[in-house]
């Protein structure tokens, strides 16, 4: 059984409280993973103003307490309060994840305008999103991240093609099964994806009950399929309130034998041999537990 974690950080909160506490727990385990950083502006107040806006939202904050888990003070970054900066505190966490041993790639710059504005957005907008990403990054270690997953798992035609110019060995921005090299009508990204394959805690959690070892028995159980599989958890989550959990999970993977491995790493394994790579369509809908669409993986296709 193998297992990349993939870690996002999508707030500010999440970069000096949770990144810590999760780098304590893979050192504890000897586990290492992909960290994937916002680091513009932290803007997840403007996230209460979906309530409005899409469906499924608000019932979502409600079953999940996010007030409770996120704080009053990060959920009125960018509406009432003015929006911080992440990567002004990212200077001092980003060097320590690398020096643990784990990759740390791209996860947009303003998150909240990638996960709202994407689909609308033009080719010079995704560039100036990338740009101020990349250009932080570099900032703080000195060389450009070589990776990129997409906030909120939203990609598009144009964000695929302004990816594969910015010198990314990969991208994670979608849902699904397998790596993949996603099609849009009959332009096929030359960009690897490797798409996130499990539920995330967030969508789960509360629905029928589910508690949060439940939901970890259930990650657990789709390990047996036999294919590599990624999880996605998030700092503020995974590295918040449930790090206990979080932490019981990784135990038991490690009494099974679940070998854990890093999305870059993979990503070179896979590119040894891009023939045996599929192509797919992507697509965007809806997740059980999720507000909004996502872009998900179609079925895979041979490339002639
Ligand atoms: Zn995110």
């Amino acid at each position: 059984m193998r297992l990349g974690l993939k870690v996002d950080v999508d707030t500010l909160d999440g970069l000096t409280k949770g990144v810590p506490a999760l780098l304590d727990i893979l050192a504890a385990r000897g586990i290492r993973a992909s960290f994937f950083l916002a680091l513009g502006p932290d803007n997840s107040g403007r996230a209460v103003f979906r309530v409005f806006r899409q469906r499924g939202f608000l019932e979502k904050m409600l079953r999940s307490r996010a007030p409770a888990i996120y704080g009053w003070r990060t959920m009125l970054y960018g509406t009432l309060l003015p929006a911080p900066r992440i990567s002004a505190a990212a200077s001092e966490v980003l060097p320590r994840i690398t020096a643990a041993g784990h990759e740390a790639g791209l996860h947009g710059f303003d998150h909240v305008r990638w996960h709202d504005r994407l689909l609308t957005m033009n080719r010079e907008e995704v560039d100036e999103e990338i740009r101020q990403a990349q250009a932080a990054f570099v900032d703080m270690m000195g060389n450009p991240a070589t990776s990129f997953a997409a906030p909120c798992w939203q990609a598009t035609q144009t964000s695929r093609a302004a990816l594969a110019e910015a010198s990314m060995l990969y991208a994670s921005d979608t849902r699904g099964t397998q790596p993949f090299f996603p099609r849009f009508g009959s332009w096929v990204s030359p960009l690897l994806e490797i798409p996130t394959t499990l539920p995330t805690l967030d969508e789960l959690l509360g629905f029928n009950g589910c508690a949060v070892d439940d939901f970890f028995s259930l990650i657990l159980a789709r390990l047996a399929t036999g294919r590599p599989q990624v999880f996605t958890l998030h700092a503020e989550l995974e590295g918040g309130p449930f790090t206990e959990a979080f932490a019981r999970f990784l135990d038991l993977c490690l009494a099974q034998d679940v070998a854990f491995f890093r999305l870059g790493d993979w990503a070179q394994e896979l590119l040894q041999r891009p023939q045996d790579i599929p192509a797919a369509p992507v697509f965007q809908g809806r997740l059980p537990g999720r507000a909004g669409t996502v872009s998900h993986q179609g079925s895979p296709e041979v490339r002639s």
